[in-house]
């Protein structure tokens, strides 16, 4: 095993052991980062900045939009309210989800481990997956969530590409790190369509496309901004009439103000919506890839930081030959929701 590795590994470990013995790893995390701060900066001094290819996407996913259509959708599931009641999460979800994971790809989920975690009322968290070697990694969960076993299974999404690609080549540090979301967020919002087609609702679905619509709006804003647009020009050039009477025209122009250089977090903002992007790229192509399960471990499998994603998926899936544009993400979106149950 390279050195590299062996270092990635102490740290990944003092990271998931601090955060598995704190009492709230929600707000744990960054204390775990501040706590082993000195092995982190070893560790990220020694990954070489080269090669990084695999931070490359096509300039077409920059055309990634949604239409009126998708967006009344959107704001429609969000507004029906009936999917948002939390329930506990239990011992039975989390087994469902595992039993989902291993049936649609084949792959072994049972030990990955899965800790709830009582999380702030006031807060509104996802879970996390936090890696650790090939397969010491765990899922962190709040212990209550309004769709318990399709969160599980977005998480399990990670564990399993985190381990594919680890396992296949554990000595080359570059199937151990990502550059950016697309790889990482594609494998798990993958799992987690796959699922809600086969166990969820429409509205459930369209509720999941939240994420998406949020990616999409960082991308309106960071085009919008390094056009240098005066926020009248923006208002004027954003596709207002997709945006109109829905909630997320609002959220739009606060996103905005948040990321516009007279902000004083400007810069955070920025930084987080170029992140939030690359993640909406990952599940867009996620939907494209829907009903392919075999083709995504086969991705996963050589998934490696050395290769942009374009290269990678035209290897994992040679018969699609639509993967370097977004383009058709409504057509997409209109067509797996037909399959659905209402
Ligand atoms: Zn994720």
């Amino acid at each position: 095993m390279s050195d590299l590795i062996t270092q990635l590994i102490r740290a990944e470990r003092l990271l998931l052991e601090t955060t598995l013995q704190s009492c709230s790893p929600f707000e744990g995390r960054d204390r775990a980062r501040v706590l082993h701060a000195d092995v982190l900066m070893e560790t990220t001094k020694a990954i070489p900045k080269e090669p990084a290819d695999g931070a490359a996407f096509p300039v077409e996913y920059q055309r990634l939009a949604l239409s009126a259509e998708t967006l009344q959708a959107i704001d429609q599931a969000f507004a029906g309210g009936s999917t948002f009641r939390d329930k506990p999460v239990t011992a039975e979800h989390i087994c469902q989800a595992r039993e989902f994971v291993q049936h649609h790809y084949g792959f072994d989920v049972s030990t990955v481990p899965v800790k709830l975690s009582q999380v702030p009322q006031t807060e509104s968290v996802e879970g996390f997956f936090m890696s650790c070697g090939i397969a010491e990694g765990a899922v962190f969960l709040p212990s209550v969530f309004c769709s318990p076993v399709e969160l599980i299974v977005h998480e399990l999404g990670h564990a399993m590409h985190t381990t594919i690609r680890r396992q296949q080549r554990p000595t080359d540090y570059r199937f151990w790190i990502d550059w950016n979301s697309i790889g990482p967020e594609m494998c798990a919002y993958h799992a987690q369509f796959s699922y809600l087609i086969k166990h969820g609702t429409k509205e459930q679905f369209y509720v999941a496309l939240g994420a998406l619509l949020t990616s999409v709006s960082q991308l309106l804003c960071l085009l919008t901004l390094s056009a240098k647009l005066s926020k009248e020009e923006f208002q004027e050039y954003a596709p207002v009439q997709a945006y109109q009477n829905t909630v997320a025209w609002k959220a739009l122009l606060d996103m905005y103000g948040g990321m516009h250089p007279t902000h004083p977090n400007s810069k955070q903002n920025i930084a987080v919506a170029v992140s939030g992007f690359t993640r909406g790229i990952g599940l867009a192509l996620a939907l494209k890839l829907i009903g392919e399960p075999q083709g995504l471990v086969a991705f996963m499998k050589e998934d490696t930081v050395a290769k942009p994603i374009l290269l990678k998926l035209n290897e994992a899936f040679p018969h699609h030959k639509d993967l370097g544009y977004l383009d058709d993400i409504n057509e997409v979106i209109s067509q797996i929701s037909a399959r659905m149950l209402a």
